[in-house]
């Protein structure tokens, strides 16, 4: 995750500006829910929906049958990844439950997450962990908020089945040290998940630096891509061992009247019918990241994230919340007397738009913080210093 980066120019921020649409119409502190999509991601997913209503939309995929097959190209290339090693999922969770649900489970197996896991990602634990009588076991966070991977080391044992990580949370800047818990996973032989949902698109990631096994993302948060998209990386000697908990005609062949055959490819995970346009207005989304460049991307959104923290602390009544030794473009806060969602609606009528995030997305981490809600705003490298100093008058004056 160290790739060179350089710092962009004047002209730069003002391409990336000017290349989307929504800059002009919204101050948009929201990237980590749905950020503004580059005008080509716009065209490219129209332009398929315009193809599919003039030639029929059979027709119009098979049209586009080597622009499909670029996605899976350029989401590897950004992963370090192979073709092979990616699906198409209409978002993150289901990617997510698409590699987890596929593991054989038994009694008595462990699963090692952290704190601040998403709420979906331990629902499915806690569902397991009923149905097959296996063990959540929540790893401690050491000194700076971040999973301790001193204590991860010590807890693994040969019932651990997965090591399952959300990468970087939902509900503030940290970003959990994934590459070394990549390393006790490999050491262990343990299967590793990581939820990247929120990393991809911000941080340069490596899968084989990251050492998962399987990595879960979306579309519209960090990635710029259109709702309704997302993509599941399992790494290519993993993937003969999963057996998705569906199967479909496209996920398998069948063979003979008792028989079908699973394919080898980590389409696996895939089913048929898809948002064809949607695919991609995603591919569209990750060529023109990697077009920035992710190295670039990273160290530009953690400096406007860290720009953001600092100059937010400078106000009266307003605590900055983020926890890690490093941070990311998610920053989180909040204002003496002022309810979470008085903040968000008050900031929406002067088209300024942040999200509220609650306990219920991240339970073990908030209640142990004794928190219910926060203000999250999350930078992108589009946005701007100007921005910032807009946006904290505007907090400030509320
Ligand atoms: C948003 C989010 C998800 C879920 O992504 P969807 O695309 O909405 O399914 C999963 N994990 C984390 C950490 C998230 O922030």
């Amino acid at each position: 995750m160290t790739a060179k980066s350089t710092a962009p120019s004047i002209q730069d921020i003002d391409r990336w500006r000017s290349q989307t649409k929504g800059c002009n119409e919204v101050l948009h502190f929201n990237n980590a829910g749905a950020a503004l999509m580059p005008d080509t991601v716009y065209d490219t997913v129209s332009q398929h929906l315009d193809l599919e209503r003039r030639i029929g939309a059979y027709e119009a995929s098979d049209n586009q049958a080597q622009s499909l097959q670029n996605v899976y190209t350029s989401i590897a290339n950004m992963l370090r990844a192979q073709p092979d090693e990616i699906a198409l999922i209409e978002n993150a969770t289901r990617a997510w439950d698409m590699a987890f649900y596929s593991i054989n489970f038994k009694p008595g197996d462990r699963i090692l997450t952290a704190k601040s896991e998403y709420a979906s990602n331990y629902i499915a634990y806690l569902q397991i962990a009923g149905k097959h009588g296996v063990q959540i076991e929540v790893i401690p966070d050491d000194e700076h908020g971040q999973v301790d991977v001193q204590a991860l080391k010590n807890a693994i044992d040969d019932r651990v089945k997965l090591i399952a990580i959300t990468h970087v949370p939902t509900q503030g800047g940290l970003i959990n040290p994934a590459e070394q818990i990549g390393k006790v996973a490999r050491e262990a032989g343990v299967l590793y998940l990581l939820d990247a949902c929120q990393s991809v698109g911000q941080l340069d990631l490596d899968v084989n630096a990251l050492g998962c096994d399987m990595l879960s993302a979306t579309g519209r948060k960090y990635l710029r891509g259109p709702r309704g998209t997302g993509f599941l990386y399992v790494k290519k000697d993993v993937i003969e061992s999963l057996e998705p908990p569906f199967l479909d005609l496209h996920a398998a062949d069948w063979t003979g009247p008792q028989e079908f055959a699973i394919r080898k490819d980590a389409r696996r995970f895939e089913n048929w019918e898809s948002y064809v346009a949607g695919k991609l207005g995603l591919g569209a989304a990750v060529d023109y990241a990697m077009s920035i460049g992710l190295a670039n991307i990273q160290s530009r959104v953690t400096d406007l994230a860290a720009t953001l923290r600092a100059r937010l602390s400078t106000i009266p009544h307003v605590t900055v919340k983020d926890k890690g030794a490093n941070k990311c473009g998610i920053v989180t806060f909040v204002k003496d007397n002022l309810s979470v969602d008085a903040i968000k609606m008050q900031l929406r009528t002067q088209k300024i738009n942040v999200s509220a995030s609650r306990m219920e997305s991240a339970r073990l981490d908030m209640q142990e913080r004794n928190e219910t809600a926060f203000v999250r705003a999350s930078v992108h490298y589009y946005n701007t210093e100007a921005e910032i100093e807009r946006f904290c008058e505007a907090v400030a004056a509320l």
